[in-house]
């Protein structure tokens, strides 16, 4: 042992990021036994996710469209001609990107935890449990890509996510009529701070929700979901749960460590997905390293390189999802319905069926421009989107 780069997280961002370090020393350490395990996400990405990881064969379905319904029962139908997005299936698409760092030599430890480091001169001495002993291993850089808990980022004093949303999901042995729609729901008594989903998975259907804090538990809102959705009869081969954490802390780097992918919650605000900004964010983790590793500096100051590139990508579209997100969890259930009814026009259907899942807010300003009456529901906040900010 003793890598160059140590990385603390086999998930997909953890391994894309080691599949990055061709030519350093790397090892990736999974707390689990098995990579892809559980499964904690519901898999919709946009096509271009796929590339990145050159996974198109984890792809179960492609989704064209999207049905919204509001709390009142009002329903916005935005169909498209374009793959908007595919389901994925997860474990695939995790064991591809371990694959990728295997064959850019990076050694995957599995069963293997980091627990806790102490810096040593240029250094850190890491304290880790491999295999139920504990062993110490010394690297140059510590990268954080062990999740919304992470540990490495608590450790090194970065800060946690603003929020945690709490997601519950079922697979259910049914095949829906129409596998190109997803179906999303709005509403306090369906989803509370987050939105629910019915998502076509070809022979399979993915029910799920996403509750924000201070709502109970997530599965009396699943259960209800499938009950609405008369599904309650149907088999259901998986269900599964976790967190998603939203807001990304004041900083994502310090002297000879990098936090990345949810354990630096660089998630979209407004959807919880996490892979497709994850794995840009991996990238600009992966070039800063080697800029490191070269100049055989590990300061605060060279690795906040890794910090100005992601956020000069994403970091606008993050806050603004922020924004999005604090408007979409003040809205009573009236103001949700009063939304739909002022979006549901044509022109402002055709704008949204021109979204990016990955990019969201590129929509904001064109539908606030086409309805101006929507900034009443929200005039501070939704006027700075307006402008621009
Ligand atoms: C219900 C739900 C639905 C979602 N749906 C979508 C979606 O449709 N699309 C999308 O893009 N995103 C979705 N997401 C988010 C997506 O799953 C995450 O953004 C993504 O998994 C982040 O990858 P990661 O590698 O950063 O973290 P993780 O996938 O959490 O991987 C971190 C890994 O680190 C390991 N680990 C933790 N601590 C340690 C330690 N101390 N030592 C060693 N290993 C450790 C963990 O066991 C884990 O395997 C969803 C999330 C949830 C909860």
């Amino acid at each position: 042992m003793d890598p160059q780069i140590l990385i603390s997280g086999g998930g997909p961002i953890g391994n894309y990021l080691a599949s990055q370090l061709k030519g350093y020393s790397t090892v990736v350490m999974e707390e689990h036994s098995e990579i892809g395990k559980p499964i904690q996400c519901t898999g919709l990405v946009h096509p271009r996710v796929t590339e990145i990881v050159k996974a198109q064969e984890s792809i179960l379905n492609t989704i064209k469209g999207l049905r919204l319904f509001f709390p009142d029962g009002r329903m916005i139908e935005v169909k498209t001609n374009e793959a908007k997005a595919v389901v994925i299936d997860r474990c695939m698409f995790d064991n591809i990107c371990c694959e990728a760092a295997k064959e850019a030599d990076a050694t995957i430890s599995t069963s293997s935890k980091v627990l806790d480091f102490k810096r040593d001169g240029n250094e850190l001495s890491v304290k880790c449990l491999i295999d139920g002993d504990k062993k110490e291993v010394r690297t140059k850089l510590l990268i954080g890509a062990d999740g919304y808990k992470s540990q490495v980022g608590s450790y090194a004093g970065l800060g946690c996510a603003k929020e945690i949303v709490r997601g519950i999901q079922a697979d259910l042995e049914y095949q829906m009529p129409e596998q190109d729609m997803v179906e999303v729901y709005l509403g306090k008594d369906i989803a509370p701070g987050f939105f629910a989903w019915i998502l076509p998975c070809g022979e399979f259907t993915r029910a799920g929700v996403g509750v924000s804090k201070g709502n109970g538990i997530p599965s009396k809102y699943l259960e209800r979901l499938i009950e609405k959705k008369g599904l309650e009869d149907a088999k259901r081969s998986q269900i599964y749960s976790g967190a998603i954490p939203i807001g990304y802390p004041k900083s994502t780097s310090t002297d000879n460590v990098m936090i990345v992918g949810d354990a630096a919650a660089q998630t979209k605000p407004i959807s919880g997905g996490g892979l497709f900004t994850g794995l840009r964010c991996a990238t600009y983790a992966a070039e800063t390293a080697i800029e490191a590793l070269e100049a055989n500096d590990y300061s605060a100051s060279i690795l906040s390189r890794y910090e100005d590139k992601w956020r000069s990508e994403i970091g606008k579209e993050l806050d603004r999802g922020m924004i999005v997100r604090k408007v979409f969890v003040g809205m009573s259930d009236k103001k949700l319905n009063e939304a739909g009814k002022l979006l549901d026009k044509p022109q402002a259907k055709e704008i949204l069926a021109t979204g990016d899942i990955d990019y969201p807010c590129e929509l904001a300003k064109p539908i606030l421009k086409a309805v101006p009456s929507l900034v009443k529901l929200a005039p501070g906040a939704l006027r700075t989107l307006l402008i621009g900010r």
